[in-house]
């Protein structure tokens, strides 16, 4: 039986550029293979959706249809001695920690929130503060479970690694993931001992990262995007690592593993306008700054180290009903002066960055749709509906390119699709495998269709 349809209009986190597909939400993958056949059988195109955390229309399908995936949730089974779980794919990376986490695992990467699906992390072949040292998501999964309109086919990436590969990182267009096979990484206790630095500039910022990413797992920093002159780019560095039991306070000994202080606040109305303004963001961040200890170590929770934008819930409606952008990009390690630029750049046209985070990155992935490669990515949140972003952001693009960098897939709602290809150079590698892959041609997301992903002319089905 296939699963009932609503049409609906869905929007990516940064809430603009919305579009009305019909939405199937099967429990099993048996119900994912019928709402494929039917979509099929319809002339339609057909994405997956997690929980709508990529900022841009990766998973819209305007016109066709959006599965989402979130009701193939739970363990489907756990060996908590190896540290390896099999889960479905619409488990969100908070479910899989509240079971894990009590048992000594964590997640072996994780984003800046843990309200994103394992299928949506494995798609976007997500990165986290640990990138400079443990890579991205997708080297840590071992087993892929991937549905199409004939069926559910397994890969790992020793057997079918075209395929598997392809399918991390490749933004739900080679099919629907429904299960992955999960590596973990041990934990003593649910603590981060956590140092914190000051850096004056943008050039001591990156110098501090460069030395000590040497010696610590999870590395980032907060730069304040407003800041001029002398004090362009000044930031306040994390170095993270998770705590032993050793450090922990005599009173958390006996319960190492018990998580703490995980209230959610809502954002109680959606405001008419954007609340976090040019003034609201200089103020923030000269408080910020200012408070910030110039060298200090102290414990901090999981929650509030890993995911402290967690805690606000639906934060996203603080920039009002124009929403917001986020421009992340990486630059190759030998382009760092990129970054500077591109702050400077936004700085002379006006366009205040809300939210600035650093990271250097490690080795690249073998996934060719997949984002990281050794060099420096900034974020940079910015409030949509501002005239002029999308021309400063278009000159951004191609500063970005020039210096062999590129725009991250799962962020994006905007770039223009002659610059992909060489930002991402093995894409001719990617659409081959996905060409097999998906030779009816039935996925496609609002994304993929705006950049011409799976091919020049894109897909060839029918919008609906
Ligand atoms: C506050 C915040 C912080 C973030 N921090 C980071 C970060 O530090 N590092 C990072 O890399 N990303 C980060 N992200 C981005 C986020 O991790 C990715 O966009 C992730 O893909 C979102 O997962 P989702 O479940 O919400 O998927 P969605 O947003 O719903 O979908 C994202 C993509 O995954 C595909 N997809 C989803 N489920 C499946 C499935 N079952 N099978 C096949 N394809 C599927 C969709 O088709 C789409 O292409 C952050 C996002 C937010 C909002």
């Amino acid at each position: 039986m296939s699963a009932a349809t609503s049409r609906r209009l869905l929007c990516g986190w940064g809430r603009a550029g919305a579009s009305a597909a019909d939405v199937a939400r099967p429990e099993d993958p048996t119900g994912v293979v019928a709402a494929l056949g039917a979509a099929r059988s319809a002339g339609r195109v057909a994405i997956a959706r997690g929980l709508g955390r990529a900022y841009g229309d990766a998973a819209q399908c305007g016109g066709g249809t959006v599965l989402d995936c979130t009701g193939l949730d739970g363990m489907l089974s756990a060996d908590l001695e190896a540290g390896r779980v099999r889960v479905g794919a619409g488990t969100s990376l908070a479910d899989l920690l509240a079971t894990v986490v009590p048992a000594g695992w964590f997640l072996p990467v994780t984003p800046g929130t843990a309200a994103v699906t394992i299928g949506g992390a494995l798609a976007a072949d997500v990165h986290g503060k640990n990138h400079h040292r443990d890579g991205s998501f997708g080297g840590f999964v071992e087993r892929v479970s991937l549905a199409g309109p004939d069926g559910v086919r397994v890969y790992d990436p020793t057997e079918a690694p075209d395929a598997f590969f392809a399918t991390v990182g490749g933004m739900g267009l080679t099919g629907v993931v429904t299960e992955v096979t999960l590596r973990l990484q041990r934990i003593e206790t649910a603590l981060m001992a956590v140092e914190t630095r000051r850096a004056a500039d943008i050039d001591e910022c990156m110098a501090l990262l460069s030395a000590e990413d040497a010696h610590v797992p999870y590395s980032v920093a907060w730069v304040d995007g407003v800041a001029r002159g002398g004090r362009l780019g000044r930031a306040v560095v994390t170095l993270g690592r998770h705590a032993t039991l050793g450090e922990l306070p005599a009173a958390a000994c006996a319960t190492p593993l018990e998580r703490h202080g995980r209230r959610r606040l809502p954002v109680p109305f959606a405001p008419p306008v954007n609340l976090v303004g040019p003034g609201v963001v200089a103020a923030f961040n000269e408080a910020y700054f200012r408070r910030a200890p110039r060298a200090r170590t102290s414990l901090e929770t999981i929650d509030g180290y890993f995911y402290p934008l967690d805690a606000l819930a639906d934060w996203n409606r603080l920039y009002g009903p124009r929403g917001f952008t986020q421009y992340q990009f990486v630059v190759p390690l030998d382009a760092a002066d990129v970054v500077r630029r591109v702050l400077e750049h936004l700085q002379q046209r006006h366009k205040t960055p809300t939210l600035v985070v650093l990271k250097r990155f490690g080795v690249a992935s073998r996934a060719p749709l997949s984002f990281p490669m050794p060099g420096w990515t900034a974020a940079i949140d910015l409030a949509t509906g501002n005239p002029g972003l999308a021309a400063a952001l278009d000159e951004l693009d191609e500063l970005v390119a020039a210096a062999g960098g590129r725009v991250y897939l799962a962020k994006d709602g905007r770039l223009r699709p002659d610059l992909v290809a060489a930002m991402y150079p093995r894409l001719d590698q990617w659409r081959a495998t996905r060409a097999k892959l998906d030779p009816d041609g039935l996925f496609a997301s609002d994304l993929a269709r705006r950049l011409h992903l799976t091919g020049p002319d894109g897909p060839k089905r029918r919008r609906g």
